[in-house]
């Protein structure tokens, strides 16, 4: 590992040292920036289900420690050699999506996210489990000031996830769209739905998501445990969409 000419004693990152070993807070000196890398100063990280899987199951490409974190929201603090268009100081962020080979027939198409050799923060290189990490400036993702570090971290993973899903979709404004699980990706999907003007039918498992499905821009709440979703979904009418974010999809077949 190089180690960084400004390095700071007080970066740390949460990193399992062995397979199936727990989680431990380390102190770790900083990544230098090699040419076309930019290093960003985390500022919040999102904790996603693939990250937990990562942590249980370590299979890094770079050798333990391994720290996880794929949602990742920060300020450029270093920028490699070569890298044009980032400079110290800019609010950026990294999802899952961690850099692309630029030259696969993915990548020519411009379908980087496909790319033969994507890399993937956590999995690739160490991840932004951590108050550093170093990335190829080409997964970097620029963060309006509107947005807090907090709300950006988890659209690269579980937001890009459910927003391409519904505007690749087909359905228009006013269509009804169904989300079923009302978890991590299920909370952005309302939003994302409600917004684009659909007709907002969330479907989960319990009264307690209900209120929170509701404010979260449903239009209706369906629970799966006391009703047949599916039937009940049929009888208004169906739905253009059915976003499943939930690994069973039985509710609606
Ligand atoms: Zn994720
Ligand atoms: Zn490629």
């Amino acid at each position: 590992m190089t180690v960084s000419q400004n390095n700071n004693p007080a970066h740390r990152a949460a990193q399992v040292t062995e397979s199936g070993g727990p989680v431990r807070i380390s102190v770790v000196q900083p990544r230098e920036p090699g040419p076309g890398e930019v290093r960003l100063d985390v500022k919040a990280s999102g904790i996603c289900a693939a990250d937990a899987g990562m942590a249980a199951n370590p299979k890094p490409a770079y050798g333990f420690p391994i720290t996880p974190g794929h949602e990742v929201a920060g300020v450029v603090a270093e920028v490699g050699e070569g890298v044009a268009g980032w400079e110290a100081g800019q609010r950026a962020g990294v999802g899952w999506f961690g850099g692309s080979c630029g030259h696969c027939t993915a990548c020519r198409s411009g379908d980087l996210v496909h790319c033969a050799e994507r890399r993937i923060p956590g999995l690739s290189y160490a991840g932004g489990w951590a108050t550093t990490i170093t990335v190829p400036a080409d997964a970097l993702i620029r963060i309006p000031d509107g947005l807090s570090y907090e709300e950006a971290a988890p659209l690269g993973c579980a937001g890009v996830t459910t927003f391409n899903a519904l505007r690749h979709s087909g359905a228009e404004p006013g269509d009804r769209v169904a989300v079923l699980g009302i978890g991590g990706l299920g909370h952005f999907a309302l939003q994302f739905a409600a917004a684009m003007g659909f007709e907002t039918v969330a479907i989960g498992r319990g009264e307690d998501k209900r209120q929170t499905a509701l404010d979260l821009g449903a239009h209706h709440y369906l629970d799966g445990s006391a009703e047949d979703a599916g039937k009940a979904l049929r009888a208004m009418g169906g739905a253009q969409l059915i976003l499943s974010t939930a690994s069973s999809s039985s509710e609606v077949t």
